[in-house]
């Protein structure tokens, strides 16, 4: 999750955070298990084999995404402990300039000068920390950085988006796997991406027609190399 600067559609962008990491863990699920799926049907591969190889994708992809959501959470949490840290020092050392400081960021947005410093005096007396964090660092309690959360929530939705594609290997009989598992995916993929945009307020078709893009791509590019390799070994 980004530092978000206030809007006044707050509900809308107080969940972009976590729909964002949902939307983009089940498209990673669905892209990168159908096309694991098609690149190795595409090599010939007994169903069996397919199919081991699909709940593998699942697992390291869902592993990877935890991690790689971990760290990078993790480090930006690690910059707003620092930010704020610096700040409580400030705080604690010269309170008058971090009035006058606050109370500037007030009048640049337009307060006038007497009105500012009242604000910043009052805001300062309730939660001098809070004011700073909110006004002048842009960290408030709904953009706060939660690695355990983010890893969570992004290793959940990609098993979600895995477990669509990994579940046609085992309905669909083998010689019509790769046509049922490219249209059912790129379908899955166009549903995710309009339900998506809605719930975040955004154009609906330029979303869908993006994510079926880039998995139509993605599943041509390893269909192409499952043949390619499968011809060769
Ligand atoms: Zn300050």
């Amino acid at each position: 999750m980004t530092r978000l600067h206030l809007q006044p559609e707050r509900h809308l962008v107080s969940r972009i955070g976590w729909l964002r990491a949902a939307v983009l863990g089940a498209n990673d699920g669905i892209v990168s298990t159908a096309s694991l799926i098609i690149g190795v049907a595409a090599a010939a591969a007994k169903p069996a084999d397919i199919l081991v190889a699909g709940a593998a994708g699942l697992v390291a992809g869902a592993m990877s995404m935890a991690a790689g959501e971990y760290v990078s959470v993790s480090s930006q949490s690690d910059t707003e402990e620092a930010d704020l840290a610096r700040e409580r020092a400030e705080l604690a050392g010269n309170s008058d300039a971090e009035v006058n400081e606050l109370a500037g960021i007030y009048v640049k947005r337009g307060v006038d000068p007497a009105t500012a410093d009242t604000v910043a005096r009052q805001l300062m007396a309730k939660d001098a920390l809070g004011a700073h964090a909110h006004d002048e660092l842009g960290i408030s309690e709904m953009t706060t950085a939660r690695p355990i959360q983010a890893a969570f929530t992004s290793a959940a939705t990609f098993t979600a988006g895995a477990a669509l594609p990994l579940g046609i290997v085992i309905l669909v009989p083998g010689h019509l796997l790769v046509p049922v598992e490219a249209i059912a995916s790129l379908l899955f993929l166009a549903l995710l991406g309009s339900v998506g945009a809605r719930a975040g307020g955004a154009p609906v078709w330029a979303a869908t027609v993006r994510v079926t893009f880039w998995g139509a791509l993605a599943m041509a590019l390893t269909a192409g190399i499952g043949k390619m390799v499968g011809t060769v070994v």
